[in-house]
């Protein structure tokens, strides 16, 4: 057995476990969708997620991204770009992933938009949101006036070929439970707000939670968590 496969049949059935333990814990009786984020780890770490069963795997890098689709192909596995995306970096990109959970600015959104329109396909996305006020994290800001984030979230949604289905935020990296807590909790309220302000919004999706913070993000109302290093260890590149 390969290393990766190995690791995930050691760990996986307990993350699962703890995925529904967390679930019953919390109040939303949501789905939760595993992204495996397979970046930082060779294509070995994409087929062993996929003989382990799970079907959606995170990069974030576009060029580490279009190896591994070279390598596996685009059907493999449904991709998702989790990473910052550099606007001339977006009309490649649009031909790998399945879904972009960063979409941090209306600035980026319109050019996922254009090229979309000039591809003849739907992106599908989530708007990125900086629920935890950090100067240097990116996304709309959650933290602060409300009606301006939901301002650009309406930009966002108005925009053509682009199907945006929900929120998704970083927690910051070290930060006691409350601090991660009251992220999440501030992006499900943008999300219900937007919802509620924006009758064209029909997206419920939440991508929140990581390797650190997962169970927490479940309880607050995740749907998409993205797990990296408890499925796979530690990056090497
Ligand atoms: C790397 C990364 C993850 C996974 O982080 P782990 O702590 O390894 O689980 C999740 N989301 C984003 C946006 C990332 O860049």
């Amino acid at each position: 057995m390969h290393p990766y496969e190995q690791r995930l049949a050691d760990n996986l059935p307990d993350v699962l476990a703890r995925v529904d333990a967390a679930k019953s814990r919390g109040r939303f009786g949501q789905a939760v969708r595993l992204v495996a984020v397979t970046k930082g780890h060779s294509v070995d770490a994409v087929r062993a997620a996929v003989a382990a069963g799970l079907t959606d795997c995170g990069e974030n890098r576009v060029q580490e991204l279009a190896d591994k689709v070279d390598a596996l192909g685009r059907r493999s596995v449904t991709w998702h770009l989790i990473g910052h995306l550099q606007r001339n970096k977006v009309r490649k990109a649009i031909e790998l992933f399945e879904f972009v959970h960063s979409i941090d600015s209306p600035r980026l959104a319109r050019e996922l938009s254009k090229e979309a329109v000039a591809a003849g396909i739907i992106v599908r996305g989530l708007i990125q949101v900086n629920a935890s006020g950090e100067v240097a994290k990116g996304g709309i800001d959650a933290a602060g006036d409300t009606d301006v984030a939901i301002a650009a979230v309406r930009e966002i949604i108005d925009l053509p070929n682009l199907e945006i289905g929900g929120l998704m935020t970083m927690a910051p990296f070290v930060a006691e439970e409350s601090v991660l807590r009251a992220t999440f909790r501030r992006t499900r309220e943008l999300l219900e707000r937007s919802a509620a302000a924006i009758p064209a919004f029909t997206g419920r999706e939440l991508s929140m939670g990581m390797s650190n913070d997962f169970e927490i993000a479940i309880e607050e109302g995740s749907t998409m968590i993205r797990l990296g290093t408890i499925l796979f260890g530690e990056r090497t590149k």
